[in-house]
């Protein structure tokens, strides 16, 4: 029996052709391939812009560093996460906050972060990263309520979640990233991600400064417009001009991973659909069990399933007896504030009790496109047989 991971890439054919035409062409990267995909992942979203980077953590920095993050701002995030969307505050010299989770949905918790707005004046935070966690879509509307009381901007980490969507008040679908209601999205199209493209990241955002900021920033602050020319005299700067006007980066995403993700694109809804049916499975088969706790589900969402986690009292028990039997299943996350790095800043157990209850017991189990239905039977029977 060969194993089955927790994740897997899909990687057809027409993929591999994609690519290779990229290979046997002009440009490796900074090609057409780059605008094709950024505008097509736009259109599949619904912002009105995208910039494609080298992958997702980078795209968390620049969005953070677009939406102007100082030295001693106070951002707030989720301590379930992957350590990247707490870490691009502190690329910026800001201050982590984390508000614990709710323990039904496992997404950062509104009143937990209303509770810790009332405890500090207004003016206090000056954004928050909230993240759609498992492809769970955050309540954005509300949470934009919250944001413009206390004058926060929002950005969006929907690595696990495009496609994802929940329903607003006007009973319209505000799909994950579209930045109806954040300021800024990212994605990431690292292997296990919905979309691969080897490493690779995308920001989304409906905002043309930021979309300009973001341009400018992700190769290395040079840039050929609005050009100052401070030259005794600057006609004789000819057509190989540029500037530095800003301290930037290289995160450039090349040609040919553009040229993969804009293939795997095409077949995402697809992912999605198969992702349901794996989900509604797995509801089915273990929802009556007393000794797994599912995530909660809610007509008002539609979870784009990057993860399917459940909880059990003994998760080292049943992970260990998957492993036993050629199933890799894994644990999302280790809460960011219980890290050795972010114990320094003086984060301790205790501090956010939903989310170090979740961690206690959550494992995620197999969840891709192309995981057959006789393995997701073995996968539910082995789960069954060691509960
Ligand atoms: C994967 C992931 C990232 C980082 O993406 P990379 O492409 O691996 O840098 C950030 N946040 C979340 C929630 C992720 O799952």
């Amino acid at each position: 029996m060969r194993s089955i991971p927790y994740g897997k890439q899909n990687i057809t054919q027409e993929d591999i052709e994609a690519v290779i035409e990229v290979l046997k062409a002009d440009f490796l990267t900074q090609g057409p391939k780059i605008s094709e995909f950024e505008e097509n992942f736009a259109n599949y979203i619904g912002s009105r812009y995208a910039v494609a980077v080298s992958n997702g953590t980078a795209a968390l920095h620049l969005a953070a560093m677009a939406l102007g993050i100082e030295p001693g701002d106070r951002i707030i995030t989720t301590p379930i996460t992957f350590a990247a969307s707490a870490n691009c505050i502190l690329y910026c010299g800001g201050e982590v906050y984390f508000a614990d989770i709710d323990s039904e949905t496992y997404t950062i918790s509104l009143n937990s972060i209303e509770k810790l707005l009332r405890s500090h004046p207004k003016g206090y935070f000056k954004g928050i990263i909230p993240v759609d966690f498992t492809g769970y879509p955050v309540n954005l509307e509300d949470l934009r309520k919250l944001a413009i009381e206390h004058g926060m901007w929002i950005l969006e980490d929907a690595c696990h979640a495009p496609g994802g969507y929940f329903i607003d008040s006007k009973d319209k679908n505000q799909l994950c990233g579209n930045s109806n209601f954040a300021d800024a999205a990212i994605f990431s199209f690292h292997p296990v991600k919905h979309i691969a493209s080897g490493e690779g990241g995308m920001i989304t955002t409906n905002n043309r400064e930021v979309y300009e900021k973001l341009l400018v920033l992700r190769t290395h602050g040079i840039t050929r417009e609005n050009l100052i020319k401070d030259f005794p005299n600057p006609e004789l700067q000819g057509g190989w001009y540029y500037e530095m006007q800003e301290l930037g980066y290289n995160y450039r995403i090349t040609d040919f991973q553009a040229a993969l993700g804009n293939s795997q694109l095409k077949r995402a809804d697809e992912g999605l659909k198969r992702r349901q049916e794996i989900a509604e499975k797995y509801y089915a088969a273990f929802s009556e069990n007393k000794n797994i706790k599912l995530q909660k589900r809610s007509p008002n969402n539609y979870n784009a399933y990057h993860l399917f986690v459940i909880e059990i009292d003994d998760r080292k028990g049943l992970y260990d007896h998957l492993k036993a039997n050629n199933i890799y299943a894994q644990v999302h996350y280790i809460p960011v504030h219980l890290m050795p790095f972010y114990k320094k800043f003086g984060w301790k157990e205790g501090d956010f009790p939903n989310a170090e209850n979740y961690y206690e017991k959550c494992i995620s189990l197999p969840m891709y496109p192309t995981l057959t239905d006789s393995e997701q039977d073995y996968v539910i029977e082995k789960v069954k047989s060691f509960v």
